[in-house]
Formats: C-alpha cells, sequence, structure tokens
C-alpha cells in the first residue's frame, strides 16, 4: 500500500514548509541534498504506515525537523537525524544502512534516537529506568540528541488528541516528570511551557479551560493597557538613544494554574498575568549589565516598582544560564505589569537555550566571556549528570527519581525585605539565612515572615521567597538547630555559640548531638496531642479505617459494573469529588486510587506507565466518612485549640480523628485528622478555620 494522491499532496506540502524553514541554516548544495535524501529515505521507509490521527506517518517526522529548525536552533545534522529517527526502530532498515546512505555521525544520532525511543514503552519499571539512564549517557555524547527528542515529545504531545484516555495519562505525566524539567534545564522555556500547558489541557481539561477562557476574556482590555503602558516607556528609551523592540506576553495557562494552586487563590487574585519584555542591542561601549540596569531606571522612573518582585538574573543567571532583569511595576489602572529586561544576545538563550551556543559566529568581547561562563556552567552541569549516571550505589529507579530533582536547580535566590538577593543552596532554612546575613540575627531568630506569612525557623526556603526574620532578646542558640542548617556557615556559629556555653558535648560527633536534642526537645516545645474519637452525628463507626483502607465506593471499568477493591492512597488520600486515577501496584495487584494530579502518581506513571486506569469513578450509592488531613499554622494564643475544636465538631458536627499541634516561640503548626464525606464539606471546613482569630493558614495536607 502507497499513497494516495491525497497523501502525496499533504506530505509534498510539509515538506515544502520544512525547505523553506532550512533556507536559514543550509549553506551548500550538499546540505540541500542530504536532506532531500534523508527525505526520501524515510518517506519510503514509513510508507504504508499512518498515525493514529489517520495522517501518513512521514508526517511526523517532517514536523519534528521543523521544531528542530524554527523552535530549537539547530542545523542540517540535526534536520536530516529528525527525518530519519524513526526508521530503524519501525522498519527494516539498519543504523549500517544509515551510516553507509549518509555518514558515521547521523547514523550514530539515529542509533541514540532508537535506543532512547525505547525508554518508555517497557513494563518493567527498573528497565524503563535503565533506559532511561541510557539516554542521557547519549545526553553526554551528543546534546543534539537530546534536544531532537524534546522535539519528538513536543510533537507528540500536541498530536495527543487522538490517543486513548489512559495512554494520554501515561505520556502527560512522563512530560510534567521528565521532559518539561529536561527542557527547561537545557533552557528551552517556549517548549516547556508549551509542554506543561498541553499536559495540563490533557490532565485537566475543565480546569483549562476555564482558566484560558478568562485569559481570552482579558484579551481586549490587556491590549489597550499594554498600550497605554508601553507608550511612555517607548517615548522615553528612545529619547535616551536605546535601540530596542518592545512586545507584551501573557502568563501561561499551567503557571497561572500552578500559582493558583499553590497560593489557593482564585484566578482574580493572581496578579501578574501580563509581562512587557525589551530587548536591546547593546552599544559596544557600555556592558550589557550596565545598559540593562539603566533600563531598569528609566523604567522605574515612570512607573513605580515593588522591590521585592526585582529579580537580578544578571548578576545571578540561573544555573541553565538564563540571563536578564525582571521587576514587577505598577501600570496604569493599578494594574502589576511584569517588565523583563534582555540584550539580544541574553534573549536568544532565553529563547533556544543550549542551542544559542552554536550560533553567533562572531562576537564582541563582552558576549564572549560571557558566553564562556554559560559553557563553564553548562560542563558543570553535564559533570554532575556524569557523577550520577556513574554512581554505582543507586538502584536505576532511585536514580531517575533523584536525577529528576536535580534537574531543577541546586541553588535558591531569595530576598531580604528590602530586596535584596541572596544565594542559598537548596534546602536551606531560615535560620541558615540568618545566620547567612548577620551572626546576631541566626543568634536570637524566633520565627520568619516568609512572603508575609508567619513560619517557623526550620521552614525551608524557596527561590523567590522574601524573608523577614523575627527576633527576640531572650532568643539563643539550641542544640537542635544543628539539626536544622546545612550551611557551614550557620553549623559554625551554632557550634560556637553552644561550645562557649558548654552546651555542646565535647564529643560533638552527630549521633550524639541527635540524641541531646531529643530529650532536650521537650523543654523548648509545647507539645498536644489530642485525640477525639467521637463528637456528635454519624460517621465514627463506619468510617473508613485510617489511611490505608479498603474501600468500595470507587467503581471502574466501562460499565461501571465491575467492582473491585480499592486502596485509597496513603501519600494523595482522596476523598470523593477529588479527581481520581488508579494505579495496579504490580506486586500486590491491588488497585491504588489516588488524586489525578498527585505528584506521586506522576512519578508512578512515568516510571511503571503500563499500570495507570483512568477509568475510575467515585460511586455515589453509599454514603461513607473518609479520612482527610487539614495543615493549619498561626500565632499562638490562649484558648485557640478551643476554638478549633469547637469550630469542628460543635459547629459542623464532623468527627475529629486526631489533632496535633506544635507550638514554639509563638508560631504553631497543626495538623487536624478529620472524617469529611466529600471535598464540599472539607472545604467549608477549611474556610471555618481559616475564619478563626490567629489562624494564618489552613488548607488540606498534600
Ligand atoms: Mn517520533
Amino acid at each position: 500500500m502507497g499513497y494516495t494522491r491525497e497523501d502525496e499532496k499533504l506530505i509534498g506540502g510539509r515538506f515544502d514548509e520544512l525547505l523553506k524553514s532550512c533556507e536559514k541554516i543550509c549553506n551548500s548544495d550538499d546540505d540541500w541534498d542530504i536532506i532531500k535524501r534523508a527525505f526520501a529515505v524515510a518517506k519510503e521507509a514509513h510508507k504504508g504506515v499512518r498515525r493514529r490521527s489517520g495522517e501518513p506517518y512521514i508526517i511526523h517526522p517532517i514536523a519534528v525537523a521543523r521544531i528542530c529548525v524554527d523552535e530549537i536552533g539547530l542545523g542540517v545534522k540535526s534536520v536530516v537525524a529528525s527525518l530519519l529517527h524513526d526508521v530503524v526502530e519501525d522498519t527494516d532498515l539498519t543504523v549500517e544502512d544509515i551510516s553507509r546512505m549518509f555518514t558515521p555521525k547521523i547514523a550514530s544520532m539515529v542509533d541514540g534516537l532508537t535506543k532512547i525511543s525505547g525508554v518508555f514503552v517497557d513494563r518493567d519499571s527498573s528497565k524503563q529506568a535503565e533506559n532511561f539512564r541510557k539516554m542521557l549517557l547519549t545526553l553526554l555524547d551528543d546534546v543534539r540528541v537530546i534536544l531532537i527528542k524534546i522535539a519528538d515529545r513536543l510533537h507528540n504531545m500536541r498530536t495527543l488528541g487522538s490517543m486513548p484516555r489512559d495512554k494520554q495519562i501515561k505520556i502527560t505525566s512522563e512530560t510534567l516528570f521528565l521532559f518539561a524539567p529536561l527542557a527547561y534545564r537545557l533552557g528551552l522555556y517556549a517548549i516547556k511551557s508549551e509542554l506543561e500547558d498541553l499536559s495540563l489541557r490533557y490532565l485537566f481539561p475543565e480546569e483549562y479551560a476555564d482558566i484560558e477562557g478568562k485569559l481570552e476574556a482579558m484579551k481586549e482590555r490587556r491590549k489597550e493597557l499594554i498600550a497605554k503602558f508601553d507608550e511612555p516607556i517607548v517615548a522615553k528609551l528612545r529619547e535616551n538613544g536605546v535601540d530596542f523592540d518592545i512586545s507584551g506576553r501573557v502568563k501561561s495557562v499551567y503557571s497561572v494554574w500552578r500559582k493558583m494552586k499553590e497560593k489557593e487563590i482564585p484566578f482574580e487574585e493572581v496578579y501578574d498575568l501580563f509581562a512587557l519584555r525589551i530587548v536591546f542591542r547593546p552599544s559596544q561601549l557600555i556592558s550589557e549589565r550596565t545598559q540593562c540596569w539603566y533600563i531598569y531606571e528609566l523604567v522605574t522612573d515612570l512607573y513605580p516598582s515593588r522591590p521585592d518582585r526585582l529579580r537580578d538574573w544578571i548578576t545571578f543567571p540561573k544555573p541553565n544560564g538564563y540571563e536578564a532583569l525582571h521587576t514587577t511595576v505598577m501600570g496604569p489602572e493599578g494594574v502589576w505589569v511584569e517588565v523583563q529586561i534582555r540584550s539580544e544576545r541574553m534573549n536568544d538563550v532565553a529563547e533556544h537555550g543550549v542551542a544559542a551556543h552554536w550560533k553567533h559566529k562572531e562576537a564582541t568581547e563582552d558576549e564572549l566571556s560571557a558566553r564562556e561562563t554559560q559553557d563553564e556552567k553548562f560542563d558543570a552541569w553535564l559533570g554532575r549528570i556524569r557523577d550520577a549516571l556513574s554512581s554505582p550505589t543507586e538502584n536505576a529507579v532511585d536514580f531517575l527519581d533523584n536525577f529528576q530533582r536535580t534537574l531543577y536547580a541546586s541553588e535558591i535566590v531569595v530576598f531580604t525585605p528590602k530586596g535584596e538577593s541572596r544565594r542559598m543552596p537548596k534546602g536551606a532554612t531560615v535560620l541558615d539565612f540568618a545566620y547567612e546575613i548577620h551572626s546576631k540575627l541566626g543568634a536570637s531568630a524566633i520565627g520568619a515572615k516568609i512572603n508575609h506569612k508567619i513560619e517557623s525557623i526550620f521552614t525551608p526556603l524557596n527561590s523567590g521567597d522574601q524573608i523577614e526574620v523575627l527576633t527576640s532578646k531572650s532568643a539563643a542558640p539550641k542544640l537542635e538547630w544543628l539539626d536544622h542548617v546545612m550551611t557551614s556557615k550557620a553549623k559554625h556559629q551554632i557550634k560556637n555559640y553552644l561550645r562557649r556555653n558548654s552546651l555542646l558535648p565535647l564529643d560533638d560527633a552527630p549521633v550524639a548531638a541527635k540524641e541531646k536534642p531529643k530529650q532536650g526537645a521537650a523543654k523548648f516545645l509545647k507539645f498536644w496531642t489530642l485525640f477525639q474519637s467521637s463528637g456528635s452525628g454519624s460517621g465514627g463507626d463506619t468510617a473508613a479505617e485510617g489511611s490505608g483502607a479498603v474501600g468500595d465506593s470507587i467503581t471502574a471499568g466501562k460499565s461501571g459494573g465491575r467492582v473491585e477493591k480499592f486502596e485509597i492512597a496513603e501519600c494523595c488520600i482522596p476523598i470523593p469529588g477529588d479527581d481520581v486515577t488508579g494505579y495496579r501496584d504490580p506486586t500486590s495487584g491491588k488497585i491504588i486510587v489516588h488524586k489525578t494530579n498527585c505528584s506521586e502518581l506522576t512519578r508512578l506513571a512515568a516510571q511503571h506507565g503500563e499500570g495507570i486506569m483512568s477509568d475510575i469513578h467515585w460511586s455515589s450509592q453509599e454514603v461513607k466518612s473518609f479520612l482527610s488531613t487539614i495543615n493549619i499554622q498561626g500565632i499562638d494564643r490562649v484558648g485557640i485549640l478551643m476554638d478549633l475544636v469547637g469550630v469542628i465538631t460543635g459547629e459542623l458536627g464532623i468527627n475529629i480523628r486526631e489533632l496535633k499541634i506544635q507550638s514554639h516561640d509563638g508560631v504553631f503548626d497543626g495538623e487536624i485528622g478529620v472524617y469529611v464525606t466529600n471535598t464540599r464539606d472539607l472545604k467549608s471546613l477549611i474556610t471555618k478555620i481559616k475564619k478563626i482569630k490567629g489562624i494564618d493558614k489552613a488548607q488540606r495536607a498534600k
């Protein structure tokens, strides 16, 4: 079976578009020739094969090649390898054939891509992880292979609509778990963002449509606003001789969605929805950095800025090489607008990521030195991956987990109340930060306001956090602090203090230090645990027993007829009303029910994708109580516990299983285990708790 006339027309059209894109990368007849030959070979090899959408298969490699040129900035060899990327896997052609027909280099790229495509289809999870490890090894040989793989994934995500639901969940999970972080780490921001948006669209179609619709509805007003906003900026920059382009952009659906989830706020309260980007062509005499700050000054002369929102990625480029200056200013009509300031070179790195390294044949001194630092950083990152890959202690699945974590930055940048930035290692706590600023601040710390919310001194920091350390004259370093700091500076200062005051055991081996504070902790901690087995009303006796409960009020199967025994996942503890997905545990054979947005499920789906069951629904036949946990935080005051118990049991008649409150130095953290019947009851309970005086935060655990 060959190609129909219609197929030929479609394929010819797509290939012409690719050729047009290739005009910017082809320098010789040989370049054109090899691309055309690769197309001819792939077209012949995939003859008679169609994608699920019905299109001839060859449309896919053409699209991947085009993404490589237009969106990643790759060259001729990559186009050829993209066109051939599925040939060895799906047809009779071998790597040796490719080597003979093209070049050994291209054959080895295709070989790399072929090995990679086996990664996620294996049922055996450790084998799957092992394959992933192999894929990363090819990254070390040739980064282009991984870039083509990302292009391949992007096209598959763009055409995911024709896949069955469980495949969609499996593929989007892998995408969120690995490919989006990988794209981010390689500096492919636009692609990372599109991968996330597409994942969200398939995982939560309703929420996606809701946010997209709201952003769309604001479009006209946004245009007016941006026009009003950028006019004075354009005038001022021109006046001062800056050569620049200016463009407006909107936050991605995914980042709006994530912000709403993280902060538990409605769409209307996500404030920096708009951003304006100024890309300038630098004058040769002054450094790019100075020019960025100059433009920053001109902009903030016109509009007041929020000092806590200044992001200096020039002094501290992101580990993936991103450089820019971001500031948030108050625009007309009281709307916050983020302004991003970048040079052309910085913009190129931001748009094309690592691929930008191979571009710019001629560069100024300034650019060269900046690029060298970037190369060094990238090499250092590759070095870390190499170390991780050769680590013999980890099993393959653990390795995959750890690797996923290292994809994101190992360093964070946090801010003082005045907006000064500090670089801290990832995992650093409030105490580390306090000691970083000054040893006295560290020694007298009792808590902190992180982004204006009260937190304990042991709270780990996140990049972008703004921290105000709260102090007390009566505070002093304690032995247990050593367990909650990671910087050598903080450790050193705390030990010094303890030694001076003879509080540190002479033998300060880590084990000894850990045993001591355990006994001592009771002295500084007020600790309550309250068990209340039953209040008023029903539920206590029929409630599912604990988080590992076997519930039967869930059904699976297309007809809804098959009812199996399920287990509620302990990690996310879904309750009726939550969107759920099942996962069949390969060892026990049991179906574990997770919330669809559970990160543990995402991890499982990425690693053992075959066990995913999307066809699971809550049944309304039986009313049962489910255990759910609420985390609370606030300022300690007399009577707050009674108020809490009063609200939960008295007003709403909900059963408390457990109430734990840990309080120290005026700040408390608590956990309330309650039996509720569905998400609606839980939400209403949380709303009531939030209204209690002194409660700063109440949210469902995980
Ligand atoms: Mn493919």
